[in-house]
Parts: C-alpha cells; sequence; structure tokens
C-alpha cells in the first residue's frame, strides 16, 4: 500500500528535486568554473620546464651538464662551449618533453637552479614536434615565468 502512495504522489520525485535545490542553493561549491577559475598549486608543483637568468640577464647555466646526468628519461640534451671570459655556456639546451616523466630529478640536480618545472601546465600541443623543447624555447619560458618561479623557490627554501 505505502508503496503504492508513493507512487501515486511521486514522493520519489519530489525528494530528488528537493535534493537537487538543496545543491544549488545552501552547500558550497566543490568544482570551479575550469579555466576562468583556477584551483591553488603547490610552490613544488612540477609542470613545463623553464631555463633560469639571474636578474642582469645572464643565462644561470654553466653547461655542468648534471641535470643531463640525472635526467632517468635521457630526455636532455646539452652541448656546451667556452665562451671568450672562459666561463662555459650551452650551445644547445634540448628536452623532449614527450620523454620526460616530470620527475623533477633536473631541477633537485642544479646546482644554480637554472632549469626549473614552472607552474604552467597548460602547454598542450597538436604535435609530438611542438614539444621538441630548444634553449631559446627554455629561456622564453624562465622570462615569462620568473616572478612565479623564484617566489616558489623561495617558499620551499626552507624545507630543502
Ligand atoms: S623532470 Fe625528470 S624526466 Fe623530465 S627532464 Fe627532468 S629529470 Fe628528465
Ligand atoms: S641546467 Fe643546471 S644542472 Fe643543467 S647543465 Fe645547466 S647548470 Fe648544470
Amino acid at each position: 500500500m505505502n508503496k503504492i502512495l508513493r507512487a501515486f504522489f511521486l514522493t520519489e520525485i519530489v525528494k530528488g528535486f528537493l535534493l537537487t535545490l538543496k545543491y544549488m542553493f545552501f552547500v558550497p561549491r566543490v568544482t570551479i568554473n575550469y579555466p576562468h577559475e583556477k584551483g591553488p598549486l603547490s610552490p613544488r608543483f612540477r609542470g613545463e620546464h623553464a631555463l633560469r637568468r639571474y636578474p642582469d640577464g645572464t643565462e644561470r647555466c654553466i653547461a655542468c651538464k648534471l641535470c643531463e646526468a640525472a635526467c632517468p628519461a635521457l630526455a636532455i640534451t646539452i652541448e656546451a662551449e667556452e665562451q671568450e671570459d672562459g666561463s662555459r655556456r650551452t650551445t644547445r639546451y634540448d628536452i623532449d618533453m614527450t620523454k620526460c616523466i616530470y620527475c623533477g630529478l633536473c631541477q633537485e640536480a642544479c646546482p644554480v637552479d637554472a632549469i626549473v618545472e614552472g607552474p604552467n601546465f597548460e602547454y598542450a600541443t597538436e604535435t609530438r614536434e611542438e614539444l621538441y623543447y630548444n634553449k631559446e624555447k627554455l629561456l622564453d619560458n624562465g622570462d615569462r615565468w620568473e616572478a612565479q618561479l623564484a617566489a616558489n623557490i623561495a617558499k620551499d627554501s626552507g624545507y630543502s
């Protein structure tokens, strides 16, 4: 009998409707309207790679190749030569982002905080070729994200 009454008065539908209204107006949202809204990211977030410069514009990288040696995916290729002033600089710094497993070991290995994984995760491409990063692309990334990269490194410095 109860079952017939419930069916007659559509109680299940009314209960479902009330539940919908409750979640529409009285329960805080747990979703965000991406890409217009973005969630918080840890300072240790391992996103797109970048090569950083010093404030005077000099490249930080000293071509020691520790990042290349540390990379378990063999994604980094570096060539270097001595400059007129006796310093070593890279003539080629490539990262094959299709091989990269975002382990962060390149960043850990770097003695001068030159190669870093930044906060950018929006770099999907339509072709594989676009994911073969060269030195120019990595330095551009560094220039674009430097303020946030420096802030993240400063936040994390007390824990390393
Ligand atoms: S994050 Fe890991 S896999 Fe990617 S380039 Fe750096 S060391 Fe290699
Ligand atoms: S990015 Fe850092 S670890 Fe890699 S070659 Fe340059 S200085 Fe060395």
